[in-house]
């Protein structure tokens, strides 16, 4: 039994980490202690508070972790579920702590949970949870611009994040950054364009750039490039759904969609949004036309693919489904979707796995975006649009004078066009995927590392040292 299992010889989600971290830091020279400081929990706040809903008084447990301060604001997402408790809630934070370090995103890591089941509970109801999870965590100076800075994860979006923001303010009234202690806010109240979607585009451009690698795409016996590969995705909420939709856009085929109630196949490509379109008119995804119903939804992730991507919740894959996982890779678009042990026999059958501490940061990047954005009070593009638009037609109209050439009007309408919001934000987030995987993939060939996870880890360990240094607190 190694010293990251429980007594029971099974690990807890934050000893995945931990033995995860640990495998990394073989490969780092520096004081034990200060490798412990990195790996522990700086903080957990553990709340109980009263709601009324309907005529009953229920007792809410929530959470805020932060897990590491070596960067200040800490950030992360507040996940509704059933099923959260202090060890996941605890394991998040520490995964976003190696995430921004990995994205270059100057944020320590939190994380939050409320247990609830959003899908049982009014939309009031969520409302008055919300509201009063934000003023604990205001009471506590748990949440703020400068300290702690939530964002939406499992079971929340947009709307939760407004009655954030909204209670925020009304508790801090005057503070000219409020905007800023919460984002993921829909664009009308201070979001930033793209942040919807931003997970599920940077897992999209995190598996292309994999796929772009000769030398990778040889080792595990697929041709260059992502037109063509079959994929499987797991969870049709915000993560798979724009994943799902990005690479069917870019002709990579979905044969397989999985949700909980079950699962559709298609050898031959689901459209995703016409399947999306289904679900939320038939309220399951089950009876698709065209497509074949697989009851067992779990059966899905065990089909023959080229690419699975797991976008629900974590240990997904463990040790009695990992030897029948037929993918040739994983992409962890969801937080600890395989467990250490399936880790271990994914590895030995040479699947390439994206480890999510890379794959699914496009979140926490835009949200680094949307956070500027609310500290500059200016729209990105407002100052450049114009003045970019108007040196484009000069320059095109000396082009046209010396070749003698005019151009159409739908040419000139693409060229002339000056960078909106939307375009600045996924090009920095389309730049951010495509730096981190390259780093990790030079760590990984350079230290002579067995797989991305651990690279990945050592990058973002390395990281955290150098701000560590650059504080001066271990010279
Ligand atoms: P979401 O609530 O929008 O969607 C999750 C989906 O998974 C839902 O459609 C749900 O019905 C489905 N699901 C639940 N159990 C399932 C099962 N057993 N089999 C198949 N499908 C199941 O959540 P999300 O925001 O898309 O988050 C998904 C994962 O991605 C989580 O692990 C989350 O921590 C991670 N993540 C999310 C973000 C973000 O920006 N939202 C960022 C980073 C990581």
């Amino acid at each position: 039994m190694s010293k990251n299992q429980n007594q029971t010889g099974v690990y807890s989600f934050f000893n995945c980490i931990e033995k995860n971290f640990d495998k990394a830091a073989r490969f780092i020279s520096i004081e034990k202690g200060l490798l412990e400081q990195i790996k522990a929990c700086n903080a957990v706040y553990r709340m109980h508070f009263p709601v009324k809903i309907g005529k009953e008084i229920k007792v809410i447990e929530a959470y805020r972790v932060q897990h590491s301060h070596h960067k200040l604001p800490c950030k992360g997402g507040i996940r509704y579920s059933i099923k959260v408790n202090q060890d996941e809630v605890m394991t998040l934070a520490a995964l976003m702590t190696y995430k921004c370090a990995i994205v270059d995103v100057p944020f320590g890591g939190a994380k939050g949970g409320i247990k609830v089941d959003p899908q049982t509970i009014s939309a009031e109801n969520i409302e008055k949870i919300t509201r009063r999870y934000t003023s604990e965590l205001i009471n506590k100076n748990f949440i703020g611009p400068g300290i702690d800075v939530p964002a939406p994860d499992y079971g929340s979006g947009e709307r939760e994040m407004s009655w954030i923001f909204d209670t925020f303010l009304s508790l801090r009234s005057g503070d000219v950054d409020a905007l800023a202690c919460v984002t993921g806010k829909p664009v009308s109240q201070g979001g930033v364009r793209g942040r919807k979607e931003a997970t599920g585009l940077g897992v999209f451009y995190g598996i292309r750039e994999l796929c772009h690698v000769k030398e990778d795409m040889y080792s595990v016996g697929l041709d260059v490039g992502l037109v063509g590969k079959k994929i499987i995705i797991q969870g049709l909420g915000n993560v798979g759904y724009h994943a799902a939709t990005f690479f069917h856009e870019a002709g990579a085929i979905i044969i397989a969609l999985a949700e909980r109630e079950g699962a559709i196949y298609n050898e031959k490509g689901l459209n995703v949004s016409q399947v999306f379109l289904h679900l939320k008119n038939t309220g399951s995804i089950l009876n698709f036309p065209e497509a074949k119903n697989i009851e067992n939804t779990e059966k899905a992730l065990e089909l023959e693919c080229d690419i699975l991507i797991p976008a629900a919740l974590e240990n997904v894959i463990h040790k009695n489904n990992a030897s029948r996982i037929k993918a040739k890779i994983v992409g962890e678009a969801a937080n600890g979707p395989i467990t250490p042990e399936a880790d271990e026999i994914l590895e030995k059958k040479g699947v390439i796995i994206v480890p999510d501490i890379y794959l699914n940061a496009g979140g926490v990047t835009v949200s680094y975006f949307e956070w500027l954005k609310n500290l500059s009070h200016v729209r990105y593009g407002r100052m450049e649009k114009k003045f970019s638009e108007n040196m484009n037609a000069e320059l095109l109209q000396v082009i046209e004078t010396v070749c003698k050439k005019r151009i159409s009007t739908e040419e000139k309408k693409i060229i002339l066009r000056g960078a909106r919001e939307i375009d600045l934000v996924r090009s920095g987030l389309e730049d951010t995927m495509i730096n981190g995987f390259h780093k990790i993939r030079d760590i990984k060939k350079s230290s002579k590392i067995e797989n991305m996870r651990t690279a990945a880890f050592v990058l973002a360990i390395n990281k955290i040292i150098d701000s560590y240094e650059k504080l001066g607190i271990f010279p």
